[in-house]
């Protein structure tokens, strides 16, 4: 009997609330390859970037913040949902990133050849090391073209919005559909008209449309491709 080896860089690409990082986590853990979500840096740059007041429609000055950026990745230190802390200058800014604000303005950010530039290219120094399940929207097709395995995760607008919608009500919060809705559309088209490194799925990525599909059933046909 023949034993396969799973592919050892997995890409995982797809828009804003498909699902990646649940199941780019759950693939990570099942393989026990590291778990990279390349938002993080992005939207650590848009953090900073705020709250210095810097002009976020400055190139110049943010393509300097994201090469001098010092972003630290650390092991969760809390149960609280997170897969690693994002500690900036000593603070845990795990949560803060994903806040609205961050949300609104961290497409602007990637959009920038030079923010892009500094960043991947520390992406990819840690991607090729393999045992890696990279997540983002460019990784298929320029931060890991080698890749041996591509997915490219997908699903409608609207089935995302819902989702991100269950989430924040699930947790006791507030939370206004439509509002939902327009922010995902908007940053989706941000994302994939842009000049450089745009959203799309690479000629060799296998696409998933999950709007039908349960994460679970999302994760067993992942894992089937992995064989
Ligand atoms: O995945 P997440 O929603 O955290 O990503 C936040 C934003 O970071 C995206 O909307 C996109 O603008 C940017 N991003 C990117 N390329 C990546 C990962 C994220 O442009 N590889």
């Amino acid at each position: 009997m023949t034993k396969t080896t799973p592919p050892s860089i997995i890409a995982l690409d797809g828009p804003a609330a498909s699902g990646k990082s649940t199941l780019g986590r759950t693939l990570a853990d099942s393989l026990g390859y590291l778990f990279f979500d390349t938002g993080i840096m992005y939207r650590a740059v848009t953090w900073i970037a705020l709250q210095h007041d810097m002009n976020l429609n400055d190139e110049a000055v943010i393509t300097e913040l994201a090469q001098k950026a010092q972003i630290d990745i650390r092991p969760p230190s809390k149960s609280d949902g997170r897969a690693c802390d994002v500690v900036i200058g000593e603070k845990d800014v795990t949560w803060d990133m994903r806040g609205e604000d961050v949300d609104a303005n961290v497409s602007v950010v990637s959009a920038y050849a030079g923010v892009r530039q500094a960043l991947s290219e520390q992406q990819r120094r840690i991607g090729l090391r393999g045992k890696v399940v990279m997540v983002g929207r460019d990784i298929g097709t320029v931060v890991l073209p080698e890749a041996d395995l591509k997915i490219y995760l997908d699903a409608s607008a609207e089935e995302r919005a819902k989702r991100r919608f269950d989430e924040i009500i699930a947790r006791g919060e507030k939370a206004d559909y439509d509002e939902i809705l327009r922010k995902v559309v908007a940053r989706d088209h941000i994302d994939s008209t842009r000049a450089v490194a745009p959203l799309r799925p690479a000629d060799d990525a296998v696409i998933i449309d999950s709007d039908k599909m349960t994460a679970e059933q999302v994760v067993a046909q992942v894992m089937e491709l992995c064989k």
